[in-house]
């Protein structure tokens, strides 16, 4: 099979192909790009295989990053761009069921597209559109099937992190999971224990983020592959109803709104500790942690002025889009209109700080003064106080004769 249009960054990478070529070598565009430009979908990293090794790369192009050279990959910086080209290999019996234990370069393409994990994956494309497929990968693009490359049973025990992956794709390409290939993710998934949580994260993230997220969480769910994800054993009812409360339409607008739904449906006694299991950073934690405690707000009363200045209003919106997916009022107006009616966005814009009053009133550092601040902020705030040094000080002074 020809593609009958090349999308413009493999056309704009062709003469790294024809360079490669030129040396004696063979290179082609693999991965998940070369899927992508079949399915015409919008297409990402542009990822190139070659029968080179990194040493011959590295003599090809004159400027060239050591990202991985351990694994094949080198980075080579052409114009602008970047591309990672890596040397066909194969992956040796992976011991502890994490990383492969070796890494051996090859020079066939065979052998390289062999060791990925999904035919939908396996993919080589040459420098005439050529699509190369020894794995019936086309035939299961037209069936939107997921099968492995190879023994499933093999492929999964080799290597967890695919059942995950595996997962993901259903999420982001809609397709389903050949028979074979789903017995063989549910026979290994608690090989998952021992897999890297951060990366296990990632992809439920994709997972989560992608337009068949709905699908891909059922086959999480009917797979058992959930009770070996932390702090997820056993949560089958609480992930079912975070599919049911859910308008079968909506997708995710950010990872934090998604975990913050994932988080609200297992009920879960500490977000802090749940998040900490998953190992994600303090920020992601902080930011749905927020997320949280508006939608709790709003299950009480409307949002505040100072709610809007506190948590900012994409945040706001975040809680009105799942309100509104889980058909429950919503109102985004109100929002909008607080958020233009403040007259500062954060304590910085404040005209007057901390030192200046200290000057001005021989006031001394400490609760007093942090008190006085933040009096001033909030009535800045509610609209009670102008953002002027003027009225600022007046107000201080007041405040200064009554305490
Ligand atoms: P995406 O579109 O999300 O980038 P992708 O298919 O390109 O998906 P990548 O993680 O970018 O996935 O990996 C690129 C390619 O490397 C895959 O298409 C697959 O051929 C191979 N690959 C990646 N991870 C694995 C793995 N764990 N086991 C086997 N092959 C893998
Ligand atoms: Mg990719």
């Amino acid at each position: 099979m020809r593609l009958k249009t090349l999308p413009s960054e493999f056309q704009k990478a062709l003469p790294i192909l024809s360079r490669i070529k030129e040396a004696g070598y063979e290179a082609y565009f693999v991965g998940g790009s070369v899927r992508d430009a079949i399915l015409e979908r919008p297409i990402h990293d542009v990822d190139i295989a070659t029968s080179a090794y990194p040493e011959e790369i590295k003599k090809i192009f004159p400027r060239t990053v050591d990202v991985g050279i351990e694994h094949g990959t080198v980075l080579v910086l052409v114009d602008e761009e970047e591309y990672e080209i890596t040397t066909f290999r194969t992956e040796e019996a992976y011991v502890d069921f994490r990383r492969p234990s070796q890494v051996h370069f090859v020079r066939s393409l065979k052998e390289d597209l062999k060791r990925r994990d999904f035919t939908v994956n396996a993919f080589a494309l040459n420098n005439d559109s050529e699509v190369i497929d020894l794995f019936g990968g086309l035939l299961d693009l037209e069936k939107k099937t997921l099968r492995a490359v190879g023994d499933a049973k093999e492929r999964f025990n080799e290597d967890a992190l695919r059942i995950m992956r595996g997962l993901r794709f259903v999420s982001s390409l809609g397709f389903s999971i050949e028979e074979k290939t789903f017995s063989a993710m549910m026979a290994n998934a608690k090989l998952l224990e021992k897999i890297s949580v951060e990366r296990i994260f990632i992809e439920l993230d994709k997972l989560l983020m992608a337009p068949f997220w709905r699908k891909g969480l059922e086959q999480l769910l009917s797979s058992d592959v959930y009770h070996f994800l932390p702090e997820l054993k056993n949560s089958k009812e609480s992930l079912q109803l975070m599919l049911d409360e859910m308008t079968p339409s909506f997708q995710f607008e950010t990872s934090e709104q998604a975990w913050a739904d994932l988080v609200m449906s297992l009920q879960v006694k500490s977000i802090k500790n749940f998040l900490k299991k998953w190992k994600t950073s303090n920020d992601f934690q902080k930011a749905v942690e927020n997320l949280i405690a508006i939608y709790q707000i709003r299950l009480k009363r409307d949002v505040s002025r100072q709610d809007v200045y506190r948590f900012g209003k994409d945040t706001l919106y975040q809680v009105e889009s799942l309100r509104e997916a889980k058909s429950l009022t919503y109102d985004r107006e109100r929002i909008s209109n607080l958020d233009s009616e403040l007259t500062i966005h954060d304590k910085s814009e404040i005209v007057v700080n901390g030192r200046q009053l200290m000057a001005q009133y021989q006031l001394s550092p400490g609760p007093r003064l942090g008190r006085i601040l933040n009096d001033i902020e909030t009535e800045i705030v509610e609209g009670h106080l102008e953002n002027t040094q003027e009225e600022i000080f007046r107000f201080v002074e007041r405040r200064l004769v009554i305490e």
